[in-house]
């Protein structure tokens, strides 16, 4: 059992029509119950979905989040783009950035940077993502890019205060296989160290992600230092993702 506000943040990816919204009631009155009360659930919806989802969750303690966004902050001509303005017109309060799918799609950490300070202009909380790669664990570089992609993606952002990571090893994601206990835990301490020179804040936020499910969340759970989850795969599976909620609280 856990005494502190815990993030879910579901990524549904490219998955998701409007038939299965309705099950999304069954997470709202799990969250209307006093043992769930310090969850923080979010919901990242393909752009297709958003405002469903944001109507259906207006009176709820769930938040809506894009999962991606143009770096330009005004309308243009970038076909198949939004930007975070028509996000957040939308009623949405996060949105992810830096995630690796999209990284490998052509997001440098400069773009990421970019993002992130037009998002935050925008009053958007920033789900930000960042891990290594499996070449650069076995090259015991994991350190290194944690590093940079903070540094370069937090570049001449001075109040990270609505920033939260989303510590994902790309290895990890889709994978099955998530980072041993201590691995896991260093790495958390290792992103909290840097963020805390970065920044006078205290309680800078770090979730982990990468095949969380029910099996492995009650152990995920037991290093103090993940402040939450985001959870892809499984959190489109409604009976998985109310019981990962439902086991960090047990
Ligand atoms: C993700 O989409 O960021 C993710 C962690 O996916 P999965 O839970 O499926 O590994």
């Amino acid at each position: 059992m856990t005494n502190k506000y815990k993030y879910f943040v579901a990524n549904w990816k490219m998955f998701g029509e409007t038939k299965n919204i309705k099950s999304i009631s069954r997470v709202i009155e799990l969250s209307k119950l006093r043992k769930f009360s310090k969850a923080k659930i979010v919901y990242c919806p393909p752009y297709t979905l958003l405002y469903e989802f944001v109507k259906k969750l207006k009176k709820t303690k769930i938040e809506v989040g894009a999962q991606d966004c143009h770096e330009a902050n005004t309308n243009g001509p970038f076909t198949g783009s939004i930007n975070s303005k028509m996000i957040k017109n939308l009623g949405c309060k996060y949105v992810i950035i830096g995630h690796s799918e999209n990284r490998i799609s052509g997001d440098t950490n400069e773009l990421i940077n970019k993002k992130i300070k037009i998002s935050l202009s925008n009053n958007l909380k920033i789900l930000f993502c960042l891990g290594e790669n499996f070449k650069e664990k076995k090259n015991n570089k994991t350190k290194r890019i944690l590093a940079s992609q903070i540094n370069k993606g937090l570049k001449n952002i001075k109040n990270i205060e609505n920033v939260i990571i989303s510590y994902e090893p790309v290895w990890s994601i889709g994978s099955g296989i998530v980072p041993k206990h201590n691995e896991l835990k260093n790495n958390i301490l290792f992103i909290k160290k840097i963020l805390n020179k970065k920044s006078k804040l205290k309680n800078i936020k770090v979730l982990y992600g990468g095949s969380v499910n029910p099996k492995n969340v009650k152990d995920l759970s037991k290093i103090p230092q993940i402040d939450g989850f985001l959870i892809g795969g499984a959190s489109q599976n409604i009976n998985k993702f109310i019981d990962i909620i439902k086991k960090t609280f047990n």
